[in-house]
C-alpha cells in the first residue's frame, strides 16, 4: 500500500468522524428541540377542512420517522368541528400553518401592484401625481 494511499485512507476516516459528529450534534439538537416543547401548547392552527385559523391546545406527540431515522414532534389540536390540525415542532419547513401563510402571502403577492398594468386600468392614475 502506497503512501498515498493510507493518507487517502486516514483522510476518509477522519471525514467520517467529522460528518458523524455533525450529525450526532443535529439529533442531539433536535432532541432538546422535542424536550424542550411543552406537553401542552395553546397556539394557532390551519384548518385545510374549515379553510380557517384556529386557536386551539395543542398536544405534544412523537413520531418516529422511520425514513430518516429521527424522531418528529409535532402539537395535535381540533378544531371548533373536531377536524384534526397539526403543528410541526420539529422540522418546522413542513408546518402546515406556516405553509399556509405564506402561500397566502405569495398569492397576495401576485395581487395587482401598484404599478402593475392592470393596476393602473383598474384605478386610474391617481397614485401618479
Ligand atoms: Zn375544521
Amino acid at each position: 500500500m502506497t503512501v498515498e494511499h493510507l493518507k487517502k485512507r486516514v483522510q476518509e476516516r477522519m471525514d467520517w468522524r467529522e460528518q458523524d459528529k455533525i450529525k450526532q450534534e443535529r439529533l442531539q439538537a433536535r432532541q432538546k428541540e422535542i424536550d424542550e416543547a411543552p406537553d401542552t401548547k395553546f397556539t394557532d392552527f390551519w384548518c385545510d377542512d374549515c379553510e380557517l385559523y384556529v386557536t386551539a391546545e395543542g398536544r405534544k406527540s412523537i413520531a418516529n420517522d422511520w425514513n430518516n431515522g429521527v424522531y418528529i414532534a409535532f402539537y395535535i389540536g381540533n378544531c371548533p368541528l373536531d377536524h384534526r390540525v397539526t403543528r410541526r415542532i420539529t422540522d418546522t419547513i413542513h408546518d402546515p400553518y406556516f405553509k399556509h401563510f405564506k402561500r397566502t402571502r405569495s398569492e397576495e403577492a401576485d395581487i395587482l401592484q401598484p404599478d402593475d398594468y392592470g393596476f393602473k386600468t383598474l384605478y386610474g392614475n391617481q397614485l401618479d401625481t
